[in-house]
């Protein structure tokens, strides 16, 4: 039995705001007391979250593991370590893994994996093609039955429109989601960064918003035509956000994600060809950003998600237009949407349905995203007053590729519980478990 006692509890889920203890017993939340009450006679283990929040534990609907085949980048147990240590304790892994996650033992193995050594409940999405090719249609009924979450070629867009309507008839029997990486690569072609000023007068080869928007509008309207549901990953653009608040206003199905590093960087950031600015789709401009924080305010945009993608220094450490796309994001996600709650638009209740609540319903993740009684034990504990420096030398991930490092951060996972198993702890007193 665990108690965390006198936080502020906030679960969108049930409605809950309050200052209260949660009890955990058997791997799930057993009971919520308001104030900063025990059980009768309680000895058991004890986390006192007095002036911190407690929120059901955060999920990440995207993230690259790495896990099997590129594992000196990262691996299940690594990656799920700094998931944990970001406040996480349930992850979605990509299918663009060697092999490819096309095949119900790849999506078996990762489970186990998961299961047996992470820190966090691994969720694998297997891929819309075979190979990752956009030729074939993998087996989704197999994939389903080995346990595949949702899925998705993300690393690549699935650009045959006639493949991607034929996936979201077949999975509807499944009663699962497609994740869009939406880009049309003829118009991306051999771009490396956003198509603007900056991109301009570097001289790098730019990625016009279009790509991505075209394929945005694409996939909303293969949604209606098949009644299948679409998730569109890693929004990035103004008339993004604008498309997936027509098609919601027209009562479509569809949802869409953001990461930290959209509502939070620009393409400024490319000065000096820094390699860590450079992710697929691109960092954009002013005008996307403010969009992109429009969005999470008026609800349009349902999750926020970080596209962990770690690549080692050799894939970085070179000519910007030769560098891997993307960027480690776990252990920053947290702090990083904090900050949205400055202009006061955003909730902390909000927060929690975009880090926690959303994906996990958009996923179908039983008992996650909810501190309810009989919800799995996963639980994050928030100093949203913390203060620290995110350094290289401290990043548990394998790959530190980080455009954030040396950034001063405010709000910290000091205590992640992952079915009443403390996967990460800074409060003095409260050891993490084995
Ligand atoms: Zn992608
Ligand atoms: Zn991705």
């Amino acid at each position: 039995m665990l108690l965390i006692k006198g936080g502020r509890v906030i679960d969108p889920a049930s409605g809950r705001d309050e200052t209260g203890s949660v009890i955990l017993e058997d791997g799930k939340v057993r009971d919520f007391l308001p104030g900063n009450q025990a059980p009768k006679g309680f000895q058991g283990r004890t986390i006192d979250a007095s002036g911190k929040w407690v929120l059901p534990g955060l999920v990440d609907m995207h993230v690259h593991l790495r896990d099997p085949g590129f594992e000196w980048k990262e691996d299940i147990v690594t990656g799920t370590r700094a998931a944990a240590a970001g406040g996480f304790t349930s992850v979605a892994c990509m299918a663009n893994t060697k092999p490819v996650n096309d095949h119900p033992e790849v999506t078996r193995y990762i489970r186990l994996k998961g299961k047996r050594e992470g820190f966090a409940d691994v969720f694998p999405v297997a891929a819309v093609s075979k190979g990752l090719e956009g030729k074939e249609m993998s087996d989704y009924a197999e994939l389903a039955e080995a346990g595949a979450a949702a899925f998705s070629d993300d690393g690549k867009p699935v650009a045959d429109s006639l493949l991607m309507r034929r996936a979201l008839e077949y999975v509807k029997a499944f009663d699962l989601t497609i994740l869009s990486h939406a880009e049309d690569p003829s118009l991306s072609a051999e771009g490396a960064a956003h198509e603007g000023w900056t991109a301009h007068r570097l001289g790098i080869p730019g990625i016009p918003a279009a790509s991505e928007e075209v394929a945005i509008a694409r996939d909303i309207l293969l949604a209606k035509q098949t009644g299948g549901k679409i998730h569109i990953q890693h929004i990035s653009t103004k008339v993004g956000v604008a498309l997936l608040r027509m098609a919601k206003k027209s009562g479509l199905r569809v949802t869409g994600e953001t990461a930290p590093h959209y509502f939070t960087l620009t393409d400024a950031l490319l000065e000096g060809y820094n390699t860590n600015a450079k992710m697929n789709p691109p960092l954009r401009g002013e005008e996307d950003r403010m969009a992109i924080l429009e969005g999470l305010n008026d609800g349009t945009i349902d999750a926020i998600a970080t596209d962990h993608a770690p690549h080692d220094d050799y894939v970085k450490r070179c000519e910007f237009i030769a560098a891997a796309n993307g960027i480690i994001g776990l252990e920053t996600a947290l702090p990083l949407s904090l900050v949205l709650l400055a202009g006061g638009k955003v909730t902390p209740s909000r927060l929690v349905e975009l880090l926690s609540a959303n994906p996990a319903g958009i996923l179908k993740l039983a008992g996650k995203g909810t501190l309810r009684k009989g919800a799995d034990a996963d639980v994050v504990v928030v100093d949203p007053e913390a203060e620290w420096e995110y350094r290289r030398e401290d990043v548990l991930s394998k790959s530190k590729n980080s455009p954030f490092l040396g950034w001063k951060l405010k709000g910290r996972a000091v205590a992640t519980i992952l079915g009443g198993r403390v996967t990460h702890s800074l409060l003095t007193g409260v050891a993490a478990d084995a």
